[in-house]
């Protein structure tokens, strides 16, 4: 079976966005895959975030895995600092990235615009720790949004550089961006992409998020403003109400073209109900789920501990032959 890793980072309350970027493909992934899905809670850590709200979003992130259906029967669940190798890694692939490949990253500019306050070196060398994340499993596929196709080919540059040095050591993985919902974008912002660290919560549809509070905010989603308010799909003339369409289409397994023409008389308010709709309608029973499993404090160390043990057994063989590919003297 071909090998899939992905992971969220702990950086707060997943979004409908991390939803249909990245965890419905995990899900879909499953029984034609081995697939390794982790929290990397070692990238969370470049925004500091306060510990208890670290620790509480982790679990929290483990629950929503298994409440939108990752199955830990069918997939390696874990979370990243428990298994050392992920930072072992890192390290030796931050000597073979170069500075200027880093530099480039547009993550990286954007995020570090952001904490100017706190411009640590980590925020600089995240991708190698991500690139760390998936040659460890020797991924053959990468699911993630089209925000991380940067990233990943930053990853088969590594991959193929250390290759080309050592042999055959990686694989070099491919992404897997799916076509519809690999970008939801901000509620008000129509143009950055929804993210679950924004400020501004009435940017983002948390996935835990009270369902009268996920309408409202869907209510005051900016739609733009041209004279006819019409409602058509065109992501540089409309980005507001086209999101608002992809997030219509992503929730309710219709495509855009399909529901255009019931709105060709309608207004914003009305495509703005369908869509709160939609959306309560998909989250209502992960909701449900995920209270079940937060609550299963037994069953989750069960699954952390199982997962890691997993991980670690595919990690370190990768990390062992890398030790020794780059002269390293083996452990006696
Ligand atoms: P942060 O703001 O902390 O970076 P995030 O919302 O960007 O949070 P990540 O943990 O960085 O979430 O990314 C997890 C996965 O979700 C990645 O595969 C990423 O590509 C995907 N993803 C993130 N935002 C979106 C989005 N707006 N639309 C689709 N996929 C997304
Ligand atoms: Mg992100």
């Amino acid at each position: 079976k071909p090998i899939v890793l992905s992971g969220c980072q702990p950086s707060g309350e997943l979004t409908i966005g991390n939803y249909l970027g990245a965890l419905k493909q995990w899900v879909n992934m499953q029984d034609a895959h081995e697939c390794y899905y982790m929290l990397v809670d070692q990238h969370a850590i470049t925004v500091r975030p306060d510990p208890a709200a670290l620790r509480k979003a982790t679990l929290d992130g483990l629950a929503l895995y298994l409440a939108c259906g990752v199955d830990p029967q069918k997939s390696t669940i874990f979370i990243q600092s428990h298994v050392p190798e992920h930072a072992q890694l890192s390290w030796v692939l931050n000597c073979y990235t170069q500075m200027g490949e880093l530099n480039r990253m547009t993550q990286y500019k954007d995020k570090s615009q952001k904490s100017e306050a706190n411009m640590n070196s980590g925020l600089f060398t995240y991708p190698v720790l991500m690139a760390a994340d998936i040659l460890l499993y020797n991924a053959d596929r990468v699911p993630v949004g089209d925000d991380q196709k940067q990233h990943l080919e930053l990853t088969r540059d590594i991959a193929t550089r250390f290759n080309n040095l050592y042999g055959d050591i990686f694989t070099v993985p491919d992404p897997h961006i799916p076509e519809f919902g690999a970008r939801i974008m901000s509620l008000q912002d129509p143009l950055k992409k929804m993210s679950k660290s924004d400020d501004n919560a009435n940017n983002f549809i948390g996935l835990l998020e009270d369902t009268k509070k996920i309408t409202k905010k869907i209510k005051r989603a900016v739609t733009d403003s041209d004279e006819q308010a019409r409602i058509y799909f065109d992501v540089a003339e409309k980005p507001g109400v086209s999101n608002l369409l992809s997030l219509l289409s992503c929730a309710t397994g219709k495509t855009v073209e399909s529901l255009v023409p019931d709105y060709e008389d309608k207004m914003y308010g009305h495509l703005k109900g369908d869509v709160a709709e939609a959306v309560v309608a998909l989250l209502e029973p992960i909701q449900t789920r995920y209270n079940q499993y937060r609550e299963d404090q037994a069953f989750l160390e069960q699954v952390m501990r199982d997962g890691a043990e997993k991980a670690s057994a595919h990690a370190s063989k990768v990390l062992t032959k890398v030790y020794d590919a780059i002269g390293f003297v083996a452990k006696p």
